[in-house]
């Protein structure tokens, strides 16, 4: 499989190209063609198998090719459980939105309250962020989510072992309307935790595990 087989936008397969990425990972031609078509995804596979582009590129395509819902929300929110996580998700994601209109920033805990929400008010498409920080301004109103058209749970795992979960559910209600896609990632899926969430979060979901961690 190449990522040419997936109706991915030329300015996406160009990004790629200069990250000197060329063949997909099976959990990206797993879980792209997938999340692509709208559904809901609970995926897991290990650390370093790529699920971050399984993730970013349709994520991508999804604000390329679609009208926003709303010109004031974000379009797409991506959630991890630390700093450090998120902000290597972002530098993937800056990569790619660079050659797009688009624009994403970050909300990390540690950093300046202040300067996020000014940001905040910019109102970019892409915000990655770590779930207490994206809480405090939801509840702040610097933020809302109403137009937010897919949600990404990235080591939903550890995000729940560091008990995120009262804000990982305050952001879904915030978000709670009938055109959001939810895409779930965890190392593990037999973790009563996670299967809970899913439950919560997920709408007939499709399940993919590529040498899940038991
Ligand atoms: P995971 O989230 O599953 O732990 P990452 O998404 O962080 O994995 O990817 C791990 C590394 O593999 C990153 O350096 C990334 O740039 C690289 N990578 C991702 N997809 C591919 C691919 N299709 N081909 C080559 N390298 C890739
Ligand atoms: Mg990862």
């Amino acid at each position: 499989m190449q990522f040419t087989d997936f109706s991915l936008d030329k300015r996406l397969l160009q990004s790629l190209k200069h990250m000197g990425i060329e063949t997909p990972t099976p959990i990206q031609s797993q879980a792209i063609p997938v999340a692509m078509s709208g559904k809901d995804l609970m995926a897991s596979s290990k650390t370093g198998s790529g699920k971050t582009l399984a993730f970013l590129l349709p994520a991508l395509q999804r604000v390329i090719s679609t009208k926003a819902l709303s010109k004031r929300d974000p379009r797409v929110l991506i959630l991890l459980p630390t700093r450090e996580l998120a902000q290597q998700v972002y530098a993937q994601l800056r990569l790619l939105v660079a050659n797009t209109q688009y624009r994403a920033i970050s909300v990390l805990g540690g950093e300046n309250f202040n300067d996020q929400a000014k940001a905040l008010a910019k109102e970019p498409q892409f915000i990655v962020a770590t779930p207490g920080r994206i809480a405090d301004h939801l509840e702040q109103r610097h933020l809302f989510l109403s137009g937010l058209e897919l949600l990404i749970l990235d080591e939903a795992d550890r995000m729940l072992d560091l008990g995120f979960a009262p804000q990982l559910k305050a952001i879904n209600a915030a978000a709670d309307h009938r055109r959001r896609q939810t895409l779930m990632f965890s190392a593990t899926l037999d973790h009563g935790e996670v299967q809970e969430l899913a439950s919560e979060l997920l709408n007939e979901p499709e399940h993919i595990a590529i040498d899940a961690v038991h």
